[in-house]
């Protein structure tokens, strides 16, 4: 039977005063007979907490547990069940981890984790297949001598980075730096080599298509123009659909080409020079006003002529002549377009080319800079639109550290904003 242990150790205390009545009683020494219940209840306790500690160190062996009755089994109770809670969360713990552990060892991707010094702490499987790094050889090793690629041991300088590398040799992987707490980082790693090999495939394959077609379609559209001035006034028609047919082809391969070599080759800064856009800019409308059929269409030039930038000659004009045109092509006659050359309030050199025609809807604007992305297709055709025009501006944006920017509110403004960044040597 339990008692309560209060109750329990309010009879011992009784026990002592009973004690202390009964010897004052008998000796009438009352010192006496204070000292030595009092004494005896004293030691008792304090041997009680010697049992406490004992049985604290020796991690709650059964044979060394103090008292069980009393305030003592009480204490006794409390660190046992706290003792039995902290086991059940350990081993829930540890199971966790370990299935945390086998999840991350299995995991596809290489996972690095690394101490503020960037010394590796633990690292999975796939860090030894794909970077040759091994947990139980180079546990405490600095990553930087591990990955001996100079941009990869600059970017260690950083606590937070994303990279691609060419490593190792015929590999490309993208690492990838994260902060864990204070102390602690995440190195990831995934290989994408297969990736890029097939981007590669498929980038040559329209390359060398657009290549083979280029020459046989030059020599149809000659023998159309041949013909068509040659042959009876009733078959012209015909003959001039198919030129314009064989014509706009011719397009879209001289498109696909640009758009080719914008992905195959990196932008070097001595292809760059200085560049006056004012001067190209008004040079551009002329040619236009000249050649384009400008169904009424009014264009207003406004540039800031002391604005000039570092750039590729070439690109920029397709740049301009990509966004002026898509103005002139897109937009019923009568329509005002307004050009702009101006450094924005961030000091960035900004083209911008404002229509007030029909307009984009929202939901399409996202999908412009994609190749052969078209709101109308019909009547992008009919314009001789290719569908790539974009998708070559931001080639070129991205290419020179800018950006391409497009804002409409149908039947009120459209707006084609290029802004190069406001550096001259960027590169
Ligand atoms: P395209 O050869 O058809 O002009 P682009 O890539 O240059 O191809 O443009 C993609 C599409 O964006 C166009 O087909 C057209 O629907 C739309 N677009 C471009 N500029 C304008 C504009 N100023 N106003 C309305 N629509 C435009």
């Amino acid at each position: 039977m339990m008692f309560n242990p209060w109750l329990v150790e309010s009879w011992r205390l009784g026990t002592v005063l009973v004690a202390l009545f009964v010897i004052w009683n008998f000796t009438g020494n009352w010192l006496l007979a204070t000292l030595l219940p009092l004494t005896i209840y004293i030691s008792w306790h304090i041997y009680q907490l010697y049992c406490l500690e004992r049985w604290l160190n020796s991690d709650l062996k059964k044979g060394e547990m103090p008292d069980t009755n009393g305030i003592w089994g009480l204490i006794v109770q409390h660190i046992y069940s706290q003792k039995q809670l902290q086991r059940r969360h350990k081993k829930k713990f540890k199971t966790l981890l370990k299935k945390f552990n086998s999840m991350v060892s299995a995991f596809p991707d290489v996972a690095i984790l690394l101490n503020q010094n960037k010394e590796i702490e633990w690292s999975n499987q796939a860090a030894k297949k794909l970077l040759n790094i091994e947990y139980n050889r180079d546990r405490w090793q600095y990553i930087g001598d591990l990955i001996p690629v100079v941009k990869f041991q600059q970017s260690l300088s950083k606590n937070n980075f994303h990279l691609e590398l060419n490593y190792p040799s015929e590999s490309h992987i993208i690492l990838h730096l994260i902060p864990l707490g204070k102390k602690q980082f995440l190195l990831t790693a995934s290989d994408i080599s297969q990736q890029i090999n097939i981007q590669r495939m498929r980038e040559d394959f329209v390359a060398n298509a657009s290549h083979e077609l280029r020459t046989p379609l030059t020599v149809i559209a000659g023998y159309l123009e041949i013909l068509e001035s040659s042959i009876a006034k009733e078959l012209h028609e015909p003959v001039l659909s198919a030129l314009s047919q064989a014509t706009r082809m011719k397009q879209i391969i001289e498109d696909l080409l640009v758009l080719s070599r914008l992905e195959t080759t990196q932008l070097s800064k001595y292809n760059c020079t200085i560049i006056d856009m004012s001067a190209i800019l008004v040079n551009m409308i002329n040619d236009i006003q000249k050649t384009v059929a400008m169904d009424n269409h009014t264009l207003s030039l406004e540039t800031d002529s002391s604005l000039k930038i570092l750039a590729v000659e070439s690109e920029v004009n397709s740049v301009c002549l990509n966004i002026i045109k898509n103005a002139i092509k897109h937009t019923p006659a009568g329509t005002d377009i307004q050009i702009k050359w101006f450094a924005n309030d961030t000091g960035q050199a900004c083209l911008q080319v404002i229509d007030d025609g029909k307009g984009i809807l929202t939901k399409d604007i996202p999908h412009l800079t994609e190749r052969f992305y078209r709101v109308n297709v019909g009547r992008s055709r009919q314009v001789g639109g290719t569908g790539l025009g974009l998708a070559i501006v931001k080639h070129i944006m991205e290419r020179h550290k800018g950006y391409l920017l497009i804002d409409s509110q149908p039947d009120i403004a459209t707006t084609f904003t290029v802004c190069f960044p406001n550096s001259l040597n960027w590169s």
